[in-house]
C-alpha cells in the first residue's frame, strides 16, 4: 500500500486559514507526531492554529480516534461491572478526583481512573498522587489491572504505550498556551477514557476565571462536545457545569491538595469539597447502577466518608502502587525542605473573594507546576489557605501560608495579596453547581 505523506508545514497554513482537514491528514499529523517526524515547534504552530480556528465535528472525532490508536487500549471486559471514571477538565485546588475515585471504589463501581499532570495554571491528578513518596503512576497493563480486581480502582496517567499522543501533546500545550482549544480539551480527555476502558464518565466542566472556560456560555459548549463526543465514541458520558471563580477547598499545591484529601476522605473536608464530592459521586454511581436516584447516592458517599471506607480504599489503592502509606497515614512526616511563609492581613474585614486564576499562577510560581516542558513540579510547593470566601478576618491575623524553595518572600507575599479581595460587610455564599447536561 502506497504511504501517505504530507507536508506538516502545508497542513499548518490549511488550518491557520481556516479550512477543515481530512481524515488521513490528521492521522497522518499524529503519527508522524509520536513518531518524532514532525518536531514540536510545527506541532505547537498546529495546535495554536486549532485554537484559533477550530476543529468541527468530524475533525475532532478523527483527532481523538487517532490519537486512541496511537497506543494500546485496556481490554476489562474480564473484569465484572460497569467501569466508570470521572474527570475534571482542570481547576485550582481541584482535588476532587483523589477523594472521589477511592469512595465510588468503596461503593462497588469500578473506577480505572487515567488522569493527567497540571495543565497552564491548572493542578493535576498524577502530579498530586506523585507527591506521595513511591508513588507510581506508571503501571503496566497487567499491574493496572491486578489493582483493580483487588480494590476496584487505581489512577494512573497516559504512557507511551497508552494514548502516547495525549503525553507528548499535553505536556506541549501546557506550556504554548494552547489549552483552552474546545476540540483539544476534548480529544484528551476522551482518548483517555477510551484508552483505560471507562464504559460511563461523568464530566466535572469548570467554568470562572482560574476554569479554561472563562464563561458560562464556553462551559456550556465545551460540556455538549464532552458529552457528544463521549458518547459517539461508547462511553455514556454527563456533565456536571461547576463554578471555578475561587480555588476549591483550603490548598493548592501538590502535596498540600493529596493533604487536604485525605483529611476530607477522613470527614474534614470543607463544604465546597464535600458537596461536589457528593454531587458528582451520586451522578457516578447512578452511571454505575449502585443508586436509584440522585439523593440516595449523596447519602450513600456520605455515608462511605464518615465510616473511613473511602480512605480505607485510598490507603490501599496507595499502597498497591507503591506509595510510603505512613505519610498518608502521618501527614506530618512529609519531607517538606523549603521555606514556609506565613502571610498575615493588612486590613480587618470579610474575605470577599479569592481569585482561582491568579492563585493558580502563584503556585506555579511557587514551583508546584511547569513552565517548559522538561521542569520538575516541586511536590511541597504551595498555597494553604487559612480564611476563605466569607470569614471574618483582624488585621495581622493570618490569612495562607505559603510553601517554596524559591527565595522570593516579600513578591510571593505581594502576589498572594493581589489574589485576595477584602469588604467591610459580610458576604453572601457562591453558587457552586450552575447544571447538569446529558445526551438528552
Ligand atoms: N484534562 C485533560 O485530560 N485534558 C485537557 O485538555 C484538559 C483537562
Amino acid at each position: 500500500m502506497c504511504k501517505e505523506y504530507y507536508n506538516m508545514a502545508d497542513l499548518i497554513c490549511r488550518k491557520r486559514d481556516g479550512n477543515h482537514l481530512s481524515k488521513k491528514e490528521i492521522k497522518w499529523i499524529i503519527k508522524e507526531y509520536i513518531n518524532g517526524d514532525i518536531p514540536d515547534y510545527q506541532m505547537s504552530a498546529f495546535l495554536m492554529a486549532i485554537l484559533f480556528r477550530d476543529m468541527n465535528r468530524e475533525e475532532t472525532t478523527f483527532f481523538t480516534e487517532s490519537m486512541i490508536a496511537s497506543g494500546d487500549c485496556i481490554d476489562l471486559s474480564d473484569i465484572p461491572g460497569i467501569k466508570v471514571d470521572k474527570h475534571s477538565t482542570g481547576g485550582v485546588g481541584d482535588k476532587i478526583s483523589l477523594v472521589l475515585a477511592p469512595v465510588a471504589a468503596a461503593a462497588g463501581v469500578v473506577v480505572p481512573m487515567m488522569s493527567g499532570r497540571g495543565l497552564g495554571h491548572t493542578g493535576g491528578t498524577l502530579d498530586k498522587l506523585e507527591a506521595i513518596p513511591g508513588f507510581n503512576t506508571d503501571l503496566s497493563v497487567s499491574e493496572f489491572k491486578k489493582i483493580l480486581k483487588k480494590i476496584g480502582f487505581a489512577m494512573i496517567g497516559q504512557s507511551d504505550k497508552i494514548v502516547p499522543a495525549d503525553q507528548k501533546l499535553y505536556s506541549l500545550r501546557d506550556v504554548t498556551g494552547t489549552v483552552p482549544s474546545i476540540p483539544l480539551i476534548c480529544s484528551s480527555i476522551i482518548s483517555k477514557k477510551k484508552a483505560e476502558g471507562a464504559e460511563a464518565l461523568i464530566m466535572d466542566v469548570k467554568v470562572g476565571n482560574g476554569a479554561f472556560m472563562q464563561d458560562r456560555k464556553r462551559g456550556v459548549a465545551l460540556a455538549h462536545k464532552l458529552v457528544e463526543l463521549g458518547n459517539e465514541l461508547d462511553i455514556k458520558t454527563a456533565a456536571l457545569l461547576t463554578n471555578m471563580d475561587e480555588p476549591l477547598g483550603y490548598t493548592v499545591g501538590n502535596w498540600l491538595e493529596t493533604r487536604e484529601a485525605i483529611r476530607v476522605l477522613k470527614g474534614e473536608g470543607s463544604d465546597d469539597i464535600v458537596g461536589l464530592v457528593a454531587s458528582l459521586g451520586s451522578a457516578l454511581l447512578m452511571m454505575g447502577e449502585k443508586t436509584k436516584n440522585r439523593e440516595e447516592g449523596k447519602e450513600k458517599i456520605m455515608e462511605l466518608i464518615n465510616s473511613g471506607k473511602g480512605y480505607k480504599k485510598f490507603i490501599q489503592m496507595v499502597d498497591l502502587q507503591g506509595g510510603d502509606t505512613s505519610v498518608v497515614e502521618k501527614p506530618e512526616t512529609f519531607p517538606f525542605t523549603g521555606e514556609i511563609i506565613t502571610v498575615k492581613s493588612r486590613v480587618s474585614g470579610y474575605i470577599k473573594s479569592v481569585n482561582a486564576l491568579k492563585t493558580g499562577l502563584l503556585s506555579v510560581e511557587l514551583g508546584a507546576g511547569r513552565k517548559k516542558k522538561e521542569d520538575k513540579v516541586d511536590p511541597g510547593a504551595g498555597i494553604e489557605f487559612l480564611k476563605k470566601r466569607g470569614d471574618k478576618i483582624s488585621r495581622n491575623e493570618p490569612v495562607a501560608v505559603l510553601y517554596t524553595k524559591k527565595k522570593a518572600g516579600d513578591f510571593f507575599k505581594q502576589r498572594l495579596f493581589d489574589c485576595i479581595s477584602f469588604s467591610d460587610s459580610a458576604v453572601t455564599d457562591r453558587e457552586l453547581i450552575y447544571g447538569f447536561i446529558d445526551e438528552k
